[in-house]
């Protein structure tokens, strides 16, 4: 459709942000049969380590193609050095995707399912009798106004939606997180392509972790921290210092906000909704947000489609109920895990000997691979409480301890 010819049109919903949570939502509005339109700002790689789960790749039927690098395992590393190997048991793996590719296929798929699309900046929202009207700044066409009868603001961190249609919505608790992508080093002691590494070092971060994830012929270097303080640009040279990395062409330098906390509210009541990154969807602890974004964008075009058949905006603010039933306990036991073992690195060396438990291990990649735990594995979780107890109190287990 030709951009100018949106000022006719009422739509059902307008999606602002076409990253995972919003391209979801379209696709799904689209493929359920509602007049829909996707608008993206577009021009920028979303800054993301682009770790997904196979729960994810299966539910969202995502091509092999996307896949750049499949990861057998991950890496932890204690303030002392100390290594731990988690390895993913039965040829399982994690995803690694490319944003620059990945984003723009959720795209062009929700426009083969039926959504219009627009390039454009969302600059602004007003209400013209019983129909929100959006302001898109295009660029050639200038500013393009647009009809519709509900909004899902999908616009990221930083969420324009929110601070100017949601108001009651809050801040959202966040770190601010920095990667470097580089060409991938040569497979050795502190680089594996098939093995995420997460370096629990206060040096690298005071209260949250650096990592490096193989993708395919580059990797992802990065770190994140709430502290204002904490330069992560210096932190990141140190941890590529102290590995051998620095002399890696660095191919991308760049930074965006992890929100950590779901927003209290998502909705105005009226004919706006919030989803993925802009609803605050990202689990503590580990910064996973792509499967969560688009789990949120899936519950909240079912939530639209719902207001949209029964003209009932009260329909909008069961998105976050359902999303927080899923989700909801799992978030706050992350943000405690964060809480306490991320303060100081006394914990840190602790939590990571932790980490080389059989059972916290076979938990924790359940935990992430499947994103739900299976009811039989009660009695694991008592053994894990139990050994969580014993590790803190000193009676870590052994590990292997290596130079780095
Ligand atoms: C450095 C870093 C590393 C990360 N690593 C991982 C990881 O390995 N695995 C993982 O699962 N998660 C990771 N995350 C989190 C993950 O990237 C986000 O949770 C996820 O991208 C959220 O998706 P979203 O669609 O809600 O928002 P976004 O991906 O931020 O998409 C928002 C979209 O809105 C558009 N937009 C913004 N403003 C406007 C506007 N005014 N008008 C029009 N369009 C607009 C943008 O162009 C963008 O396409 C990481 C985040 C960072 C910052």
């Amino acid at each position: 459709m030709q951009q100018d010819s949106f000022r006719d049109v009422i739509y059902d919903a307008v999606v602002i942000g076409g990253g995972p949570s919003g391209a979801t939502a379209a696709d799904q509005l689209a493929r359920a049969g509602f007049s829909v339109l996707l608008a993206d700002r577009e021009g920028r790689i979303k800054p993301c380590g682009g770790a997904v789960p196979p729960r994810l790749i299966r539910d969202y039927a995502i091509p092999d193609h996307l896949i750049v690098a499949k990861v057998k395992g991950a890496q932890i590393i204690a303030p002392s050095n100390k290594r731990v190997d988690m390895p993913i048991e039965n040829d399982g793996y994690v995803g690694m995707v490319d944003r620059e590719d990945f984003d723009p296929w959720l795209r062009d798929r929700a426009a083969a399912s039926g959504a219009d699309r627009i390039t454009g900046t969302f600059e602004h929202y007003a209400r013209e009798g019983s129909v929100s009207v959006l302001s898109f700044a295009t660029g050639a066409h200038g500013i393009v106004k647009i009809r519709s009868r509900f909004v899902i603001g999908a616009d990221g961190a930083n969420s324009t939606v929110a601070r100017m249609a949601v108001p009651r919505a809050g801040k959202p608790k966040y770190v601010f997180a920095y990667h470097e992508i580089v060409e991938a080093p040569p497979s050795g002691a502190h680089y594996h392509p098939e093995r995420c590494d997460v370096y629990y070092q206060g040096r690298f971060s005071p209260d949250f972790y650096a990592w490096i994830f193989p993708h395919g012929g580059k990797a992802s270097i990065g770190t994140g921290t709430a502290h204002k303080g904490f330069s992560l640009r210096s932190a990141i040279g140190d941890l590529r210092e102290a590995l051998g990395l620095s002399e890696c062409r660095t191919i991308r330098r760049e930074g965006a906000p992890i929100p950590l906390k779901p927003l209290k509210t998502w909705d105005n009541g009226r004919d706006v909704v919030l989803c993925g990154d802009a609803a605050g969807v990202v689990a503590p602890a580990s910064g996973e947000g792509i499967y969560y974004a688009m789990l949120c964008g899936e519950i909240v075009a079912r939530a639209v489609g719902e207001a949209i058949r029964t003209n009932d905006a009260h329909a909008l603010a069961s998105a976050r109920k359902s999303f927080m039933k899923l989700h909801g306990r799992v978030f706050m036991a992350l943000g405690f895990l964060q809480a306490f073992w991320y303060r100081n690195d006394w914990l840190r060396e602790k939590f990571v000997a932790m980490c080389g438990d059989k059972d916290v291990q076979t938990l924790t990649w359940q935990a992430y691979m499947d994103k739900e735990l299976v009811r039989r594995e009660k009695l694991a979780h008592l053994r894990v409480m139990l050994k969580d107890i014993g590790v803190f109190l000193g009676f870590t287990p052994k590990l292997e301890k290596r130079s780095g």
